[in-house]
Order: C-alpha cells, then sequence, then structure tokens
C-alpha cells in the first residue's frame, strides 16, 4: 500500500501502481470524470501514469491553470496529427500550450497554410478528436529517437533530441500519431469538443533569424462549444477595446514612422489626460511626503557602470552616444534609480533627515525589437511615475505600507477593484544568489509579508522570484474582461545603496546603509493609459474624461444662451465643447453617443427662457432639467464618489 497526500491534506491509503485516475474515483466518480491531469510530488504525470510511492498528489479539472494547460498540449498533438493528415511531408518542431491555447511549429517544405484551410483543419480535428484515442507516454532510448527522425529527414526533432539526455526521453502516442514529448496529458481525445484555428504567422526556429523560417500555427480548444463561443465574443469586445482603436478614434496619441518605431506621439487630448493622472498623483505624493525631482534623460555610461545596469543590459540597450570632442560616452537614461542615488549623494544626512522620498515622472529609453512593439504597451521611450525612498531598516514596514496605501488610493480612483498583490521571495535554497545580509532580507520579506496582510491584500507569494537585489510586491489588477495585468511595482533594494555607497550616519554616530525602495503606482503612463483604455473601453471616470460635457444646441438662433452655459462651465472648471454643425439635435446626440462623452445639454427655446439646462446621460438618456449651479454640484460630486482625498 501507499500512502497519497491530497491537497487538503487528507491521506488515501492506496494499492501500490494506484495510477492518479484512481484516486479520483476513489473520491468520487462524478470528479473523476472532471479530473483531465495530475502532479505528483511537484511533478507532472499522466493520469495512467502507475503510483509507486507515498507521496502528494494534485488533481487538476478544466478550472485550474495546469488542467489547462494539459488540456492544450495534448491539444496540441491532435492539430500536429491533422496537419500531417492533410500535409504528411510536414515537419513537426515544437507545440506547447501557452497562456490563451496552443500553438505547432511546423515546416511545410514549401506549402503554405492560409486562413481558408483553417474550416477543413477544424472539422478533421475534430474527427480525430472524437475518436476518443488515449494518450500513452512511454520513454524511448537516445539512439532509437535519433533513428526515427533522422529517417523522416527532421533535422529540428533530431536537433532537439541531441540536446537530451538519453534515459530521459519519451514519446507520446495517441491513434497513430507519435511525438516526442516530455508529458503531462489528458486522458484522451475525446475530452476535447471544441477547436479554432485562430492564425498563423511566420516563426523563425529557435526564435533565431539565422535559422530556417517555419509556420506557426495557433489553435484554441475547448471541453465544450459554448466555452468557445463565449471565448471569441470575449475576443470581439476585446478588439473593440484594443486601445490601439480607441487611442486613434477618441484622439489620444499616435506613431509616426518618420519619427521612429516604438516612440508615442501624444496629442493634446492625450496629453491632456495624461497631466490629469500626474496630478492627481502628485498631489497625493506630496500629502505623503514626496519631493519632486528633475533629472536629464541622458547619462554618463559610468554611472550605469556603477549601477550594474551596464553590465547586465549595456547589450540589448539603444548604443552609447559618444561626445564629438572628448569622448566620453552617454547613453540614454534606461532607468531613474541610478541619478536619484545621486541625489542623494549630494549631501550627508543625518537618521533624522530619513525616510527621504525622490519622485519624478521620468522618462526612460529602452531598446526593444521592432517586431516586438505593441501600441503603448510596448515601446521604447516610456515615462515612469518613478519614486524611490531611502529609509532605514525600522522605517521599512511603515514606509511599505504606506506605498501599498498610495497604489489602493489610485487603483479605486480609477475604477481597478480587483487586484492580487504577488508578493516575490527569495528561493531559500539558493540564499548565495542574493545580494544583502540574511538579517535585511529577513527583516525585508516580513515587513511586505506584514504589510500585505495588515492591508488586507489577496496575496499570492513566489518563492525564488525576488530580484538579486532585494524582494517586490507586484501588483496585478483584472480587467472587465477578466485579464489579468501588472500594474504598480513595489521593490526593496539593498543592491543600489552599496554600489552608489550611499550613507546616513546612525543615533550611534556610525555610518549606515540606507535601504532603498522603488515604487510606481501606474507603471508607466503609456501602459497604464493602454490598459485604462481597455478597462473602461475609452468610458474613463469623469475626473479624467478629455471631454465631460457636449452642448447641443438645437438652431444657431441659440448661439448666445450656448456660449453663455460654456462660460459658465468653464468657470465651474467643468470640460466642455460645442456641436454647432447645422445638423438635426438627433444626429447630434447619436454622435455624441459614439465618442463618448458623459453628458450632453440640450439647448432650445425653453431652456433659453427659462435660464436652464436639459441633459442627457451617455448611455442613460434624459435625466431632467437643471440650472447650470445645479449640474456642476452634480459633476462635482460625482467626481468626489470615485476620487477622495488621500
Ligand atoms: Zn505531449
Ligand atoms: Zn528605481
Amino acid at each position: 500500500m501507499i500512502k497519497i497526500t491530497l491537497p487538503d491534506g487528507s491521506i488515501r491509503e492506496m494499492e501500490n501502481n494506484s495510477t492518479p485516475m484512481d484516486v479520483a474515483k476513489s473520491i468520487s466518480e462524478g470528479f473523476a470524470r472532471n479530473v483531465i491531469s495530475a502532479s505528483f510530488n511537484n511533478e507532472t504525470v499522466e493520469t495512467t501514469t502507475p503510483l509507486t510511492t507515498d507521496g502528494t498528489l494534485i488533481l487538476y479539472t478544466w478550472k485550474d491553470e495546469k488542467g489547462k494547460e494539459a488540456f492544450w498540449h495534448s491539444s496540441a498533438h491532435v492539430l500536429a496529427q491533422t496537419i500531417l493528415h492533410f500535409y504528411p511531408n510536414a515537419k513537426l518542431t515544437i507545440g506547447p500550450a501557452i497562456e490563451r491555447g496552443f500553438y505547432y511549429d511546423v515546416d511545410f517544405d514549401g506549402e503554405t497554410l492560409t486562413e481558408s484551410d483553417f474550416a477543413k483543419l477544424e472539422k478533421q480535428f475534430l474527427e480525430f478528436a472524437r475518436q476518443k484515442s488515449e494518450f500513452k507516454k512511454h520513454a524511448i532510448s537516445k539512439e532509437e529517437a535519433l533513428k526515427k527522425y533522422k529517417n523522416e529527414n527532421n533535422e529540428f526533432k533530431v536537433e532537439l533530441i541531441e540536446n537530451l539526455e538519453d534515459g530521459t526521453i519519451s514519446f507520446c502516442d495517441h491513434a497513430d500519431f507519435t511525438d516526442l514529448c516530455r508529458g503531462g496529458h489528458i486522458p484522451n481525445t475525446g475530452i476535447i469538443k471544441a477547436i479554432k484555428i485562430m492564425s498563423v504567422a511566420g516563426a523563425y526556429w529557435r526564435g533565431d533569424e539565422k535559422n530556417k523560417q517555419l509556420t506557426r500555427v495557433y489553435g484554441i480548444s475547448f471541453p465544450k462549444q459554448k466555452d468557445l463561443k463565449e471565448y471569441l465574443a470575449l475576443l470581439e469586445e476585446a478588439k473593440q477595446r484594443d486601445h490601439r482603436k480607441l487611442g486613434k478614434e477618441l484622439e489620444l496619441f499616435t506613431f509616426s514612422a518618420k519619427v521612429g518605431q516604438g516612440l508615442p506621439l501624444w496629442l493634446p487630448k492625450g496629453a491632456a489626460l495624461r497631466d490629469r493622472l500626474e496630478q492627481f498623483l502628485k498631489k497625493a505624493q506630496k500629502k505623503a511626503g514626496y519631493e519632486m525631482v528633475i533629472t536629464p534623460h541622458i547619462g554618463h555610461k559610468d554611472l550605469y557602470v556603477t549601477s550594474g545596469h551596464y553590465e547586465k543590459y549595456g547589450a540589448d540597450s539603444f548604443q552609447p552616444i559618444s561626445t564629438p570632442k572628448e569622448g566620453e560616452e552617454y547613453l540614454l537614461k534606461p532607468m531613474n534609480c541610478p541619478h536619484h542615488c545621486e541625489i542623494f549623494n549630494h549631501k550627508p544626512y543625518s537618521y533624522k533627515d530619513l525616510p527621504v522620498r525622490f519622485a519624478e515622472f521620468g522618462t526612460v529609453y529602452r531598446y526593444e525589437q521592432s517586431g516586438e512593439l505593441h501600441g503603448l504597451t510596448r515601446v521604447r521611450c516610456f515615462t515612469q511615475d518613478d519614486a524611490h525612498i531611502f529609509c532605514t531598516p525600522e522605517q521599512l514596514d511603515q514606509e511599505f505600507k504606506n506605498v501599498i496605501d498610495l497604489v489602493m488610493y489610485v487603483f479605486s480612483a480609477l475604477g481597478f477593484e480587483e487586484f492580487t498583490a504577488q508578493i516575490s521571495l527569495r528561493d531559500p535554497e539558493n540564499k548565495e544568489k542574493y545580494i544583502g545580509s540574511d538579517e535585511n532580507w529577513e527583516k525585508a520579506e516580513n515587513a511586505i509579508i506584514k504589510a500585505a496582510a495588515d492591508k488586507g491584500l489577496k496575496t499570492v507569494v513566489e518563492y525564488g522570484e525576488a530580484a538579486f537585489y532585494g524582494p517586490k510586491l507586484d501588483f496585478m489588477v483584472k480587467d472587465v474582461l477578466g485579464r489579468s495585468w501588472q500594474l504598480g511595482t513595489i521593490q526593496v533594494d539593498y543592491n543600489l545603496p552599496e554600489r552608489f555607497d550611499l550613507n546616513y550616519k546612525g543615533s550611534d554616530n556610525q555610518l549606515h546603509k540606507p535601504v532603498m525602495i522603488h515604487r510606481a503606482p501606474f507603471g508607466s503612463m503609456e501602459r497604464f493609459i493602454a490598459i485604462l483604455l481597455e478597462h473602461t473601453g475609452g468610458n474613463f471616470p469623469l475626473w479624467l474624461m478629455p471631454e465631460q460635457v457636449i452642448l447641443l444646441p438645437i438652431s444657431e438662433k441659440y448661439e448666445k444662451y450656448t456660449k453663455k452655459v460654456l462660460n459658465l462651465l468653464e468657470n465651474y472648471e467643468i470640460r466642455a465643447l460645442v456641436d454647432d454643425r447645422n445638423e438635426k439635435v438627433g444626429r447630434k446626440i447619436r454622435d455624441a453617443e459614439m465618442s463618448k462623452i458623459p453628458y450632453m445639454i440640450i439647448i432650445g427655446e425653453k431652456e433659453e427662457e427659462n435660464e436652464q439646462i436639459s441633459v442627457r446621460k451617455h448611455k442613460e438618456g434624459d435625466i431632467g432639467t437643471f440650472s447650470v449651479s445645479e449640474f456642476a454640484s452634480m459633476i462635482d460630486e460625482e467626481v468626489k464618489k470615485t476620487i477622495k482625498e488621500f
């Protein structure tokens, strides 16, 4: 008998050689029907793998990430089977599960696969799936594996196998199809009930452009047709909310090939919106005791040699700019931290002066390959809402909590209600990988865990995910489509104070190294605005809207009264504009709805006579007649509801 421990701590005595599926059935037949993959002692196993020792077993269903991974990985096998059915000369390379679905990289040997082929692939895929073929993994010797692929002239698989140790190589069979594979499959193909080939793209073998270009076939599969339908509807909604599309429609930003790839140009409305975000954070930061600093956009190469950035990222960065005469070398600033360290170094500090908090909306430049650029989320130039806090180890706890407060304040004002905090700690097995004393690390890690708990954050702890210089906390927000984004970050750093020899005089009159905290609630202005656009679909919170109100006079007869209302609104600092086109008011309302402006004010004879305005709300319609001052206090109240005093 073997003892199997389940995630809830319960222990089941099972016959030796029982499989994970046997364990599932011993729990309940109903549960077993939903189990699609498993891990044993933290290693992926098949649901049919005989278990021969005591251990911890986790059984996964479609609801688990690991379950989806096995589902999509297994689907990649069926996709490969399908491709070979139509293209027997195609050479298979690799086919992993990805965040949403899976792909297979294929050398089609001169033939091409286009969108018009997708339907026939999908149909055949489902036919294969319906055969309910079991996935059977088996070990194979290196020699035998090489022989198979050499016979097939598949140089890709040969290369893969050559890099594997004999004794670790396995294949997975289903129906008459076999593939090199490490494992982690669903029990049989019949569980896959829906498939969609999403796209094809070029992909170099092993991601290296010197290698042969392959065809990457992307797909996604589901256990129910209904799930696929929902997923496609969500994708369509995401397309409508794509920040690149909305950014154009709302005239927020643009790109120009002449200016250069990945360098966003902020249009007047976008610049104003960004400025509102900056002012909002600046105001809260001021209350939280931050001081603004300004630093140049370039820095001497030696600055980044000192910080260690040059050694780590130099080769993958924009290359140094040389001065024409002195032969000095400068780098475009990839981060603000080294500059802020030197600001700290400009004068001696005593423990009584700490904490010091330097904040800057600092623009940084990072090289990204042109293929990686994506709207505002992957750019070559972006502005961080950066700040660095220099404090004593004793102050770390409180400072960390203060930063969490600030981040949560920002999220609530912008309508991000669902978020988790990911806490990244040291790998306890490999402590030598990290800089800084054991004692300080423990202090910092405990400070983060405690601060997050005290603030009631939903947390996930990841061991081994800390930076080499300190632990960190990242905020992951969920948008309305359920997609997860990493936004704000708080990082503790013991490295830069060492490298820049930062000191303060302690109460013992000795010099000590301050602890440094890097933090950015938005992350970067570009990325944040992109995510906010996709989250809100362009319906920003009222306080942030480029235009809050549009005036729609029924005819030009009311031009004078319209002008008067506009002036009054401007006095109340309400952002308004007039649609004075010679159009019917119905048309003006429809266009205003399209432009997402939150309030419409209709002005006609009755309104002018009574010195009032008729108000319509975006998506809701008529909300009544008001005086301008009544309307202004209504707007004011709505703004105050989302943006509270920090
Ligand atoms: Zn596999
Ligand atoms: Zn920093």
